[in-house]
């Protein structure tokens, strides 16, 4: 499960979070919606301490990661992260992408490292590509190894922040339905997505996020379906 509760930060004086209260069970999906520069990759980037939050806490499976004595790497192996850009090592292939961090970081020996990297590549529809390097491959493809490296380091939870933003429209189905599928096999994961039919079918819960707070949230179909607040309606009318 992810706990924030009062979350707060600030790039100097730009407040970017204003008091986030999140909880994500586990087993959970919630879906991040909302408008450009509402502070939602900040969000996600305060929960897996890639930024330092400014106030509040921040629980992850239990552990306070804002707390004095937190290992980061520690916490940060518990959390897997998938990015609208992909960030392979374009020198090493595919198998190599998804061995590399579990051999250094897990300590890993090679054939243990390599048997994870293939189930992954399985779980990704991507078998046949493990001796490809990542240029000649799709968008899709690379955000699928991108994901399947993230699960290689056995994660007890998934951020993803629009994962399909960069890509072109006909790749955009391979990779929601590697997340879905994810989604149905229990994986705990926090997404923010403009695919509103992606929200709509997976999600548990949709949270708007507008200028820092979180506006409001509730299961898709309220949420999505009949927003209570016009902020929200506004936002849906213009993404739907
Ligand atoms: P988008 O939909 O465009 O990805 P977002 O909701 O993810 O937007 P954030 O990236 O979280 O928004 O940014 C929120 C605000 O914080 C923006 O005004 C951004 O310029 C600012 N910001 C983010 N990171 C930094 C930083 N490292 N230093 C200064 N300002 C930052
Ligand atoms: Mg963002």
């Amino acid at each position: 499960a992810i706990e924030v509760a009062a979350l707060r930060k600030s790039f100097g004086e730009l407040a970017v979070l204003k008091g986030i209260d999140l909880t994500v069970r586990a087993g959970e999906v919630v879906c991040v919606i909302g408008p450009s520069g509402s502070g939602k990759s900040t969000l996600l980037r305060c929960v897996n301490l890639l930024e330092e939050p400014t106030s509040g806490t921040v629980r992850v499976a239990g552990t306070e990661v804002t707390g004095p004595d937190v290992d980061l790497d520690q916490v940060r192996r518990r959390i897997g992260m998938v990015f609208q850009a992909f960030n392979l090592f374009p020198h090493l292939t595919v198998l190599g992408n998804l061995t590399i961090a579990q051999r250094r970081v897990l300590r890993r020996g090679k054939e243990e490292a390599e048997d994870v990297a293939r189930s992954n590549l399985r779980r990704v529809g991507l078998t046949e590509k493990e001796g490809s390097y990542p240029a000649p491959l799709s968008g899709g493809q690379q955000q699928r190894v991108a994901i399947a490296r993230a699960l290689s380091m056995g994660p007890e939870l998934m951020l993803f922040d629009e994962p399909t933003s960069a890509l072109d429209p006909e790749l955009v189905g391979d990779v929601l339905a590697v997340m879905r599928r994810l989604a149905d096999e229990g994986m705990t994961m926090l997404v923010v997505t403009h695919e509103m039919s992606f929200a709509r079918e997976v999600a548990d819960r949709v949270v708007f996020m507008d200028d820092g707070v979180i506006v409001e949230e509730g299961p898709p179909r309220q949420l999505i379906g009949e927003p209570r607040l016009a902020r929200t309606r506004a936002f849906l009318s213009r993404v739907l």
